[in-house]
């Protein structure tokens, strides 16, 4: 028994703590917010209870006579002509209303609603005589039941409301000398306190729950996003190439697997410029390796700051050699970029390395896919190689067609 005392305790407490505004107001969204307001503004059960007060003056009136019981019906008119007036304001609230009008409204209007139910259901208990006056107790117990029932998203204000309508019908009905209905009314308020309590909990459950697979689905959605971005890195990762920055072999090889399929169903030219730092053994051994790295890292980024337009792609082939994809015209095209790359390396600003005895210089062999033609990947790579073999025969440093070159080359050297 005390337990039970002390858990009503605590859920009173709950109930006067969130009497300032809805329930769960820490729970729930502002849209959610509106939909209660909207429950809470509904004139229906207010119309039904006055044509029930108006049916009961309307039947005293053809039995007993007497118009005295139309003073109710004066009384709950007002009352609710103000209920629909506000559910019409309510229903054509502007985009910028706020939630926090809207509820002191109600409270407002929920006072002057239990005044008039509770002075029009007194005065039809003085003015119903006999069995009738039954109807009259039963329709008391509709607003009551219609509040608890509907209002309970504003705890405070449905208990202010029943106490006011119970307290002035019990009054009333004591002065009438049924004193039994104190009692009655005592025992039905904490009855329907006790409901709106089981309501609230239940309410506030729902919305709890409701908050929490809100926030987990926040959750959800930002794990995911993090985790696209973070394949989209590891993607990034898996074809860039660690030491330069520019694409991997990987990357090169899907590449140009890729641009030679479009390129056969009628894309333009396709250049493939296969690029080597010259002598870059003796390099590594005069100026070590750290510097090496250095210097590869330069020759990177000079060959992109050439290669640069859109379609125009660079990767690393391996070790000290570099591939670059261009769509050009025609071949003249593609050794003209070539030789820009080519000149761009010899002079690249070398901030960064030591005093240099000799510039880092590239050879560059230039293969060429020819618009409308079916060419496989390892031909255009064989005639690009080809180009840088000649380039190198040739003295290193300079760029060579491939194209003509053809495996017997290998052979002459
Ligand atoms: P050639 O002009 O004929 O191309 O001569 P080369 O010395 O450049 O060619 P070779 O194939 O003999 O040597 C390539 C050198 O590139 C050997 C290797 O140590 C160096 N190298 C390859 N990858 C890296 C790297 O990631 N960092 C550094 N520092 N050196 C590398
Ligand atoms: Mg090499
Ligand atoms: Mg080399």
């Amino acid at each position: 028994m005390v337990d039970y005392l002390r858990s009503r305790m605590a859920a009173a407490r709950r109930l006067m703590s969130s009497a300032a505004g809805l329930i769960g107001s820490d729970y729930t969204t502002e849209e959610q917010a509106w939909e209660m307001l909207e429950g809470l503004f509904s004139p229906f059960a207010h119309a039904l209870t006055a044509t029930a007060i108006t049916i009961t003056a309307c039947y005293n009136w053809y039995s007993q006579n007497s118009l005295a019981s139309f003073a109710a019906v004066a009384v709950v008119g007002p009352t609710l002509l103000l209920r629909l007036f506000l559910a019409h304001r309510f229903r054509m609230r502007g985009p910028d209303a706020r939630v926090s009008t809207w509820i002191r409204l109600f409270a407002i209007m929920s006072f002057v609603a239990a005044l008039g139910w509770g002075s029009s259901l007194s005065i039809l208990i003085f003015t119903t005589q006999g069995l009738p006056l039954f109807a009259v107790f039963a329709l008391i117990c509709a607003p009551v039941q219609g509040a608890s029932a509907r209002a309970y998203a504003m705890p405070s204000v449905v208990i202010l409301h029943i106490s006011i309508v119970l307290g002035l019908v019990g009054i009333a009905t004591t002065v009438f000398g049924i004193a039994i209905a104190i009692p009655f009314c005592a025992l039905y308020l904490w009855y329907q306190i006790s409901f709106v309590m089981e309501l609230v909990a239940l309410r506030r459950k729902m919305l709890k729950a409701d908050y929490d697979r809100r926030r987990l689905l926040t959750q959800v959605t930002d794990y995911n996003a993090n985790l696209a971005s973070l394949n989209t890195q590891l993607s990034a990762f898996a074809l860039t190439d660690g030491l330069t920055g520019v694409s991997n072999r990987r990357d090169f090889d899907n590449k140009l697997e890729r641009c030679l399929k479009c390129q056969a169903s009628g894309g333009n030219a396709l250049a493939l410029l296969l690029i080597d730092v010259d002598h870059f053994k003796r390099f590594n051994d005069t100026y070590g390796h750290l510097i090496g790295d250095q210097c590869l890292k330069l020759v990177a980024n000079t060959i992109r700051s050439v290669a640069s337009r859109s379609g125009d792609f660079v990767a690393r082939y391996g070790g000290e050699e570099f591939a670059a994809i261009l769509p050009v015209m025609d071949t003249a095209t593609a050794l003209v970029m070539a030789e820009r790359i080519r000149r761009a390396v010899e002079m690249m600003d070398l901030a960064g390395l030591p005093r240099l005895d000799v510039r880092p210089t590239v050879s560059i062999g230039v293969g060429i896919a020819f618009s409308g033609t079916t060419t496989l990947p390892h031909a255009l790579i064989e005639a690009a190689d080809n180009g840088l073999y000649l380039a190198k025969q040739s003295g290193r440093n300079c760029v060579k067609h491939g194209a003509a070159a053809r495996p017997a080359l290998r052979h002459l050297a």
